[in-house]
């Protein structure tokens, strides 16, 4: 094989909640993650040494900085018995710095595939651990689906698929560094009552999801101050026939889920806010 074709799904977060701080700085994480259709589209091809990224988006760095690349120098450095390099082409569909891991998702694609193209062996839960340290949102890039993610965000435990859905992704064209929302939201010395728990267990009930349970993002308050584009966008969606409307991550992407895409179509449709990227998308399973 001397080239792979692979897809990288961007993921919502269904809740998020914040435990508290650890001693190695980094916060203590309980999210609940879905896999959704939006995905970039990742082409790796052996070459004769070293790592180059190429990329359909101008914005995007091509260096070190790109996770992806970040996740290739991981691979090359614990497989020194592969003596080639790779080219990595990364056509960019998912929205940059928007809370739906489109990084993340490019460098758990990465991982994987460059396992496949060298047949090296698999071992996901090795993986899981050296991605991590690229960012919380790696690990569950990995396989997608319904998950409940803690810890720095490698702990992983799948849940039960919450079937296909059909959402409406709008993001706002205003860009959020991730790091900057932790760091507000540390300011804001939140104390955060949660139900993380109850919205836990009921998804791990296969049988009914309860919609109506208090979801939460304890990130939402910071991104708001920071983008405050995420209220006007769920103003909007607040007079749709949404079941749920959420931010995803540290946002500004806010998602509203639908009883069916007719519905979901419809909304996007009409959407007000011509500079907003809206889409329709609906949640996937393990991949
Ligand atoms: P998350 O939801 O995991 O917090 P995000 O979706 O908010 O992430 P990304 O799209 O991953 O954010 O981008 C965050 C930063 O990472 C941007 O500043 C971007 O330049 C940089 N970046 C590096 N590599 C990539 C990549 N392959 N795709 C997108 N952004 C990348």
């Amino acid at each position: 094989m001397r080239e792979l074709y692979l897809k990288a799904p961007a993921k919502i977060n269904l809740a998020l909640h914040i435990k508290g701080l650890r001693e190695d700085g980094f916060h203590e994480l309980q999210m609940i993650m879905q896999s959704i259709s939006l995905a970039d589209r990742i082409k790796l091809k052996k070459k004769s040494g070293g790592i180059v990224v190429k990329t359909s988006h101008v914005e995007l760095p091509t260096d070190e900085e790109n996770l992806a690349y970040q996740a290739a120098e991981i691979f090359f450095e614990e497989h020194k018995e592969v003596k080639q390099g790779v080219e990595i082409y990364i056509e960019k569909n998912i929205p940059i710095a928007a809370g739906m891991a489109g990084g993340s998702t490019d460098a758990a694609a990465v991982m994987k595939g460059l396992h496949q193209l060298f047949e090296t062996e698999t071992d996901y839960e090795t993986m899981r651990k050296r991605l991590v340290t690229i960012g919380s949102d790696v690990p569950f890039c990995l396989e997608g689906g319904t998950a409940y993610a803690s810890g720095k965000g490698e702990i992983l435990e799948s849940l039960p698929f919450i079937g296909e859905k059909h959402l409406v992704i709008v993001t706002p064209s205003f860009k959020i560094s991730t790091p900057k929302v932790y760091k507000l939201y540390d300011q804001l010395n939140n104390k955060n009552s949660s139900n993380f728990n109850a919205v836990l267990d009921n998804l791990k009930n296969e049988e009914k999801i309860n919609w109506n349970l208090d979801y939460k993002n304890d990130l939402k308050e910071a991104a708001e101050k920071i983008c405050s584009e995420i209220r006007e966008v769920k103003d909007i969606f607040k007079n749709t026939k949404a079941q749920f409307t959420m931010i995803s991550g540290s946002g500004p992407t806010v998602f509203s889920l639908y009883s069916s895409r007719k519905q979901a179509e419809k909304v996007a449709a009409k959407w007000p806010r011509k500079n907003d990227f809206v889409t329709v998308v609906k949640t996937i399973d393990k991949y």
